[in-house]
């Protein structure tokens, strides 16, 4: 017996299931995992589930809280436009050479919360840039890749402020393991066929042809065209390397890419998102002909605006989700103050970047391709929930019919 907040055999499953069905890891694969130092025991546990799986070399890169902070009390003011653009030259190389990526997540969700959002942001920028020849292999699917969580013991304390630490730990890690379904005694079973029920759904939304989609909520009223040439997928998919995955652990969405140049009104957040360790609340933004032209936040307005000044695409579209109300997460009824989970709580919309792969024939599409059926480019890919119990949507098609798609927070 341990006295750690944290189940040992419970995080033995995730660790097997993100490795079995996260990254559907190959014999002979490399891996190469980035993860906060504290989640050692996830990555151990990774580890060794990684080379069961017959891989030929696992990779950790870690992080730490500290370490982060310490730059912004100590460094020139030059140290915000650098990035380690060798380290992601490096993973982009390791990317071509058929490795596959697992991120695990689980650091403090405001970690920056104190610190100049300008150098925040300078910071952001400057890692997007850099990461970028690591990121298109990623964000056109080329490989099999996956995000997972770990308790971390701050961000527990940020989602249970009035627990004591290992309480907090203790909550949050059987919230993840409720989510990440890893609580019953065959968890890969057990994502089969969660995966084989999204599918239903993204071959329904496939063979209606939508050319959009209205949402309509409290202060919402957005019709969202969709991208010519899209598709809908959820769940696993293959990657270009031929490997079926899961890239999030948990996932709940079906999703697909907006037209960058056809979004039209008004849109409302429905939980706070947490931006790179800072957060932007009560959102409210106005799009015309694909571009948000008036933003407001109640809390981190000047983060928000930082963010959509990032470059020409961060102001458009990259992704639409759909996610019903009584999805496990939403029921939870908890604010995990991260994407990987609150983005599968709620209906979302990604500013940023879009996926290659949610068009036809996605992974043979060049970049102009891309773009000219409406695909959307930009260093930044951010979701944010728009989703909730008054949800409605219908889909409108290209000769101008309705169909309910949600009513009421669910699928009509
Ligand atoms: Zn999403
Ligand atoms: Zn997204």
């Amino acid at each position: 017996m341990s006295d750690s907040p944290i189940d040992p055999t419970l995080l033995d499953r995730l660790a097997e299931v993100s490795i079995r069905t996260g990254l559907n890891l190959q014999p002979g694969q490399q891996l190469v995992l980035t993860a906060p130092v504290a989640a050692l025991p996830l990555v151990r546990a990774v580890t060794a589930a990684a080379y069961r799986a017959g891989a030929s070399l696992v990779t950790p890169i870690l992080s730490d809280p500290e370490v982060a902070l310490a730059r912004y009390r100590n460094a020139t003011d030059d140290s915000f436009d650098t990035a380690p653009g060798w380290l992601y030259s490096g993973m982009a190389e390791a990317f071509a050479g058929g490795a596959a990526r697992m991120a695990i997540v689980g650091e403090d969700p405001m970690l920056m919360s104190e610190q100049d959002p300008a150098r925040v942001s300078r910071a952001g920028k400057a890692n997007s840039t850099a990461y970028k020849p690591a990121l298109t292999k990623i964000a056109n699917f080329e490989i099999n890749w996956t995000i997972c969580a770990w308790p971390g013991a701050e961000w527990a304390q940020r989602m249970f402020p009035d627990l004591a630490p290992d309480a907090a730990q203790a909550r949050l890690a059987e919230a993840i393991f409720a989510a990440s379904r890893v609580t019953g005694d065959d968890p890969v079973t057990a994502w089969a066929e969660h995966n084989a029920a999204l599918r239903a759904r993204t071959e329904w939304m496939n063979a209606q042809r939508f050319s959009a989609l209205h949402f309509r909520s409290p202060g919402t009223d957005l019709t969202v065209g969709l991208a010519d040439d899209h598709e809908w997928h959820g769940g696993a998919s293959e990657a270009q390397n031929g490997v079926v995955c899961n890239p999030n652990i948990p996932t709940e969405e079906v999703f697909t890419t907006p037209h960058a140049q056809r979004v039209d009104g008004t849109v409302r957040s429905t939980k706070p998102l947490s931006h790179q360790g800072s957060l932007i609340d009560d959102i409210a933004v106005t799009f015309k002909d694909g571009r948000i032209v008036e933003a407001a936040a109640g809390t981190g307005g000047d983060i928000l605006r930082e963010l959509l000044a990032t470059d020409e695409g961060a102001a458009r579209l990259g992704e639409v989700a759909l996610v019903p109300h009584s999805s496990p997460i939403s029921q939870s009824g908890l604010l995990f103050y991260n994407t990987l989970f609150d983005e599968n709580a709620a209906c979302h919309i990604a500013l940023g970047q879009c996926y290659s792969k949610c068009f036809l024939d996605g992974a043979s599409l060049s970049p102009d391709e891309v773009a000219a059926r409406g695909g959307n480019t930009s260093l930044i890919h951010v979701d944010w929930m728009i989703g909730g119990a008054e949800t409605d949507i219908d889909g409108l098609t290209a000769s101008g019919d309705r169909v309910p798609v949600f009513r009421g927070g669910e699928w009509a």
